[in-house]
């Protein structure tokens, strides 16, 4: 079977359910598909963002009082917000506005904060938004709001649990697809890339605030659309089921169905909602007294989840079903992208002049001068620890010199970050590999052409994209291709071995389209062969007019392909100049005396 037949068959049986089943099951199926548009949100912002936040049931509270408030008091409002009250879909409008509104404030103060700041930052103001539920005067306190209309379909009141079935699944439907869809894309990449870590995706030209704001503001529009169903399906609000325990339940609901796959959602929604249910029958007769037993046994169940099956359910039941997944057809037709006029070769790409970097005492870098010019490969060596990596990371954004200026293509850039850089046409790789190992190759190489592509987060859900997308990918496998890893388009780029991972990396950096490479230690961990077909790729980019600065620790390969070496020592440079010079220079003979420095 396909997973296209498995999603007709779980249509299917979603769209007769129903009429098949006694009104109990509908109402419980109704609460799975409320919840699962709230973990759906959260699969994307914890699961494939690797933000925590337990105040999603804020939001959700949001969408259910605003449209209480508006669909019952529009009389007590002010006439500019009163009409929002005349229907439902009008104050739908209104929550998600406010939502919006609320979420990027929020998320203004709190993504900035890191580790367990955050989640402790989400906790605070879903505390403070639920206390604000039951204290402001007009939201009814704790006994809350009644009589909230029915939403009306086509004039048709949506008063019965098997109506609003319908429109609570065709919400979670659309959404599943949307999210699907986004993370499918350019955009998409941009949020998987968070997990890689914010240098990486900035070194690839990413806004890494951008796509963290983007994916909170996301989830909590979806969470505010839940509690706006639920609003209408219950008729009534009060602020408990918008506190923080719920909070921590929806991302126990994440985290069971498995957190980073969309589909999760449903079967977290779904196994957590029919288990507690049945807890909560089962257990008060086996044990013989009333209580919240369910909680107790929950709390079991997931940190043995958490032990044996880490990444949920749904990798579990995606390996149980017989289903054959196709790999992603690219389409090598599509139009090139737009290609960068590169700099005419000589000329000076990127000038270092003086930079120094200290760290409180130590200084790694110690008034540094490097030149690298279009056409040519420059060689940086030196003993580990001598500051070669750390210079890397002047010159190409990531960090900030102490003093000193970094021009790029004449632009200043000390300091300016790595995004910086890799507009002006910048790329590197890292020493240490910096790869999204559950992705495939083909996607990895395609965050390196993030800055070539324009589509946005609405374009991407609603797969407008498309056209786009096509060459994107056909840039990133050509550039697979290129560097030999054709083999590999589809595998997961943490199944590779780590020097075809170091390869990956340079096809990753070569889709940005760039003029100057910075390759950090490229040659470590390939054999005899995959080394000689490195060099051949660089000497090809360097006849293209690519400036290359490579830190290699491998002499025989650097003395072979280096225009220039320059040699660093204890954070200086102690000696520049060709091949045969440096070989024979006392200075650095002295400096590689002794400490040999293979890692
Ligand atoms: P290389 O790449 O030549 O092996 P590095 O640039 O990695 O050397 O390191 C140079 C020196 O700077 C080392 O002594 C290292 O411990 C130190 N160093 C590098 N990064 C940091 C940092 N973020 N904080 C403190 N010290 C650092
Ligand atoms: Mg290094």
């Amino acid at each position: 079977m396909s997973p296209r037949h498995i999603l007709v068959v779980f249509l299917a049986l979603l769209a007769v359910a129903p009429l098949a089943l006694p009104p109990f099951y509908v109402t419980l199926l109704n609460y799975i598909g409320l919840y699962a548009l709230v973990a759906l949100g959260l699969v994307m912002l914890t699961g494939v963002g690797g933000l925590t936040s337990f105040g999603q049931a804020a939001f959700v509270g949001v969408g259910a009082y605003t449209t209480a408030v508006l669909t019952t008091r529009a009389d007590a409002l002010p006439a500019w917000l009163g009409w929002l009250g005349a229907s439902p879909w009008l104050a739908l409008l209104a929550g998600l506005a406010l939502t919006l509104a609320l979420a990027y404030l929020l998320g203004a103060i709190t993504l900035r904060l890191s580790g367990h700041f955050l989640p402790l930052g989400t906790i605070a103001w879903g505390l403070s938004l639920y206390y604000a539920f039951g204290s402001v005067e007009g939201l009814g306190g704790h006994t809350g709001i009644p009589d909230i209309p029915p939403i009306r379909v086509f004039g048709t009141p949506l008063t019965q649990g098997d109506h609003i079935y319908y429109l609570i699944w065709a919400f979670l439907l659309v959404a599943v697809w949307c999210t699907q869809n986004l993370l499918d894309s350019r955009e998409g990449r941009a949020i998987r890339a968070l997990k890689g870590g914010r240098v990486m995706a900035e070194s690839m030209g990413v806004d890494t605030a951008r796509s963290r704001m983007v994916i909170f503001v996301l989830a909590a529009l979806q969470a505010c659309a839940s509690g706006w169903l639920y609003a209408h399906m219950q008729r009534f609000v009060n602020p408990h089921p918008f506190g923080l325990q719920m909070g921590i339940e929806y991302l126990f609901m994440t985290v069971i169905g498995g957190a980073a796959q969309v589909w999760g959602a449903l079967v977290g929604a779904g196994v957590f909602t029919v288990l507690k249910q049945w807890l909560q029958d089962l257990l008060p007769g086996l044990l013989g007294q009333s209580g919240n037993f369910e909680i107790i046994v929950f709390g079991f169940g997931m940190v043995l989840l958490l032990h044996r099956a880490r990444r949920g359910l749904w990798p579990v039941l995606a390996r149980l079903a017989p289903v054959r997944r196709k790999p992603r057809q690219v389409d090598m037709q599509a139009e090139p992208l737009p290609r960068r006029t590169m700099p005419p070769r000589g000329e000076v790409v990127l000038k270092a002049v003086d930079v120094t970097r200290r760290f409180g005492g130590l200084v790694a870098n110690n008034a540094m001068n490097l030149e690298i010019r279009a056409g040519e490969i420059l060689a940086l060596i030196g003993p580990n620890g001598a500051g070669k990596s750390t210079m890397f990371n002047q010159i190409s954004g990531v960090d900030t010199p102490t003093s000193g200026r970094v021009a790029l293509l004449g632009h200043e850039v000390a300091g300016a970050g790595a995004r910086r850089c890799a507009r002006l046409g910048l790329s590197r790789t890292f020493q240490h590999v910096r790869l999204l190992g559950r992705m495939s190759v083909l996607e990895n190489v395609a965050i390196g052409a993030h800055l070539r592509g324009h589509r946005g987060v609405m374009a991407a859900s609603w797969r407008l994209d498309r056209a786009e997308e096509a060459r994107l990918l056909a840039e990133a496998a050509r550039q697979i291709e290129r560097v030999g890893l054709g083999g590999h388009l589809h595998d997961e780029a943490g199944s590779l071995a780590l020097g075809q991972q170091r390869i990956l990396e340079i096809a990753r950096a070569l889709a940005s389209d760039p003029c100057i490479l910075l390759l950090d230690e490229p040659a470590a961990g390939l054999r005899y062969q995959e080394k000689r077909e490195l060099g051949e790729l660089l000497r090809k980019l360097r006849a293209e007019g690519m400036a290359i600065l490579l830190v290699e620790h491998d002499m025989d390969f650097v003395m072979g392909m280096a225009d220039r070496v320059a040699v660093m020592d204890f954070g200086e440079k102690i000696a520049e100049g060709s091949p045969s010079e440096i070989q024979n220079n006392p200075a650095v003979l002295e400096a590689y005396l002794g400490g040999v420095d293979e890692e």
